[in-house]
């Protein structure tokens, strides 16, 4: 069956490709062409239902049937900078801003406080939409972010980040070891169940 990612994000699609090795997953834009999605929901959850059921009623009206949809909101929260920036991690330094500019953002408010490494976590909500009916599951990762961007793995807030039980950043670990307890594994292992118990 064929599993639709309601994501344009190219981290998290080739994360989901790896994470699904067996399965036929296929990013929505190569079905759908471009779609924006307004995140504008306060929490991971809300903004994980939304692009879910925006794919979805968009490939029902296409003709697609038993399709399963999946999407994941996620984020980096700092407790010690007000829970920032949280849902607003992908726009931190603005509008389709990269992830160089975002993670500059976050080094510049660290560098504010003083602070060069202080407790973090991922969270990342994953919604499953499949016959008109909607699951969402949550993994997070905890850890440390750091003022500075150690190594060129991962995507997004990874250089910077370092999760409990290692001294190196995500970005210098790089992947393989990444998916072994990242957030969005665990989330995705919760989805598999949802898949294994409604199809
Ligand atoms: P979303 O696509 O709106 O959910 O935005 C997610 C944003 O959170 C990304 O652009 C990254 O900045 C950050 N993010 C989420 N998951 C990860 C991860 O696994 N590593 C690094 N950054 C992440």
């Amino acid at each position: 069956m064929k599993i639709v990612l309601a994501s344009g994000n190219k981290g998290k699609i080739k994360e989901f490709e790896k994470l699904m090795p067996n399965d036929d997953v296929v990013a929505f834009k190569e079905i759908l062409g471009n779609i924006e999605i307004i995140e504008d929901q306060n929490s991971f959850k809300g903004n994980a239902i939304k692009k879910a059921q925006t794919i979805y009623d968009n490939l029902i009206k296409k003709g697609y049937k038993d399709v399963i949809v999946i999407s994941d909101d996620s984020g980096i929260t700092v407790p010690e900078l007000n829970n920032e920036p949280g849902i607003y991690s992908a726009r931190y330094a603005g509008e389709n801003s990269s992830d160089k500019q975002n993670n500059a953002k976050l080094i510049e408010n660290l560098n504010k406080k003083n602070i060069e490494k202080t407790e973090a976590y991922y969270t990342a909500c994953i919604a499953i939409i499949y016959k008109d009916e909607i699951y969402t599951v949550h993994g997070w990762m905890h850890g440390n972010v750091i003022n500075k961007e150690l190594g060129e793995g991962g995507f997004g807030y990874d250089p910077m980040f370092i999760a409990n039980g290692f001294d190196k950043t995500l970005g210098e670990l790089g992947y393989e070891a990444k998916k072994e307890f990242s957030h969005r594994t665990k989330a995705l292992n919760l989805a598999k169940k949802v898949l294994d118990v409604v199809i």
